[in-house]
């Protein structure tokens, strides 16, 4: 089966966070500072706040209220502007739950049942996993689907389910004998697709992970920030010139592509800068260049979250741009399938 749309789709850019927690450095340069550069080229941008990708794990509903603001906040003074983009979260649609029911029954369990990032979130208690942290793949492909979107910006963490998502398109196209959606590309890209843990250079820093040490959130003060890249885990040795000389070192690895990514840098470039030099020379670096590129964001979150009226307002006013989009494509889904709607 070719999995190449026949049809032209208009090009339309999604991607989602999870109000899961706080922001981290992660999100930050997997994700937000590269939705807020889409914004540039000319394409439809739609970002969503994922609220019911988050209660696939137990939320506290207060909690849940706070992170969905605090990221709404975390987006705009990120640089995504709510009048060039449509910023709204999810819950606020309905045709991402309706869609992913649909995909629930398109998808296979083979297909989730080899998901990594369920396996890595269920760990040792999948029996008692939600069935929702199971079927999150399908919901996922649901709010990218139900936009037509087509390229999806993302960290590397998430190159499986967007395969995935590919694999509903081709079923659901073949199955109805329609080319009705598009086939996404992942858009995976820059020098922090995947920023590690600052504790353990085997796992990918994450707002969920109970350590406050594995990760800076975007809300670190400069002390807190200056203080997590001191005691980040490294290596004994000098860096190295070339990014050859990387290979074997992955806390290394971390702390420079982290380095080359907030500088907008290659990781080559900061090796021609630091090779050579021991740590200590280098984090106290990098720590001033996070303060630096974070304080101003963490700053302006501050002053937002001062209005969450006005922030509700923006989601309000999102979430109304992204239902005129998803309903006729929902209803388009519906009639396909045989579901009648009467008027
Ligand atoms: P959780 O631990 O609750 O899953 P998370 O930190 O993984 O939270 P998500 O909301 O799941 O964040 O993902 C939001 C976006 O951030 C996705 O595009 C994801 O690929 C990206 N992302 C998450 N963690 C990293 C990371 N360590 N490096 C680069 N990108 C990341
Ligand atoms: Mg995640």
């Amino acid at each position: 089966m070719s999995d190449a749309p026949s049809k032209a789709f208009a090009q339309r850019i999604f991607s989602g966070i999870q109000p899961s927690g706080g922001l981290t450095l992660g999100n930050y340069l997997g994700a937000l500072k590269r939705f807020a550069v889409a914004q540039d080229k000319g394409i439809e941008t739609v970002y969503c706040i994922v609220d019911l990708h988050a209660i696939t794990v137990w939320q506290d509903p207060a909690n849940l209220r706070h992170a969905t603001r605090e990221l709404a906040a975390g987006f705009i003074a990120s640089g995504i502007d709510p009048a060039r983009s449509i910023l709204f979260n999810q819950s606020q649609v309905p045709a991402h739950a309706e869609l992913a029911w649909i995909f629930n029954c398109v998808a296979r369990m083979g297909w989730l049942r080899r998901m990594t990032q369920f396996k890595d979130k269920a760990g040792k208690h999948a029996e008692e996993a939600s069935v929702g942290l199971f079927a999150y793949p399908n919901l996922m492909a649901a709010d990218i689907m139900a936009y037509h979107a087509t390229h999806v910006p993302v960290g590397e963490d998430q190159k499986q389910h967007l395969e995935l998502t590919r694999d509903i398109a081709i079923k659901f196209n073949h199955d109805y004998g329609v080319d009705f959606f598009p086939i996404v590309e992942p858009v995976i890209e820059g020098a922090a697709t995947r920023v590690m843990s600052l504790r353990d250079g085997t796992k990918k820093m994450s707002k969920s992970d109970p350590s406050d040490q594995s990760r800076i959130n975007l809300t670190d003060d400069a002390d807190a920030i200056a203080s997590k890249i001191r005691k980040a885990r490294t290596d004994p040795e000098p860096l190295p010139e070339t990014v050859e000389g990387l290979e074997g070192r992955s806390e290394a690895r971390n702390l420079i592509n982290i380095y080359a990514a907030l500088a907008d840098i290659t990781p080559a470039d900061v090796l021609s800068q630091y090779g050579g030099q021991g740590f200590g020379v280098f984090k106290p670096a990098l720590a001033d260049l996070a303060v630096s590129k974070l304080s101003p964001i963490s700053t302006e979150m501050s002053r937002l979250m001062q209005d969450v009226g006005e922030i509700d307002r923006i989601l309000g006013q999102g979430a109304n741009r992204a239902n005129a989009i998803a309903e006729p494509i929902l209803q388009d889904t519906r009639e396909i399938v045989g579901l009648i709607r009467s008027r």
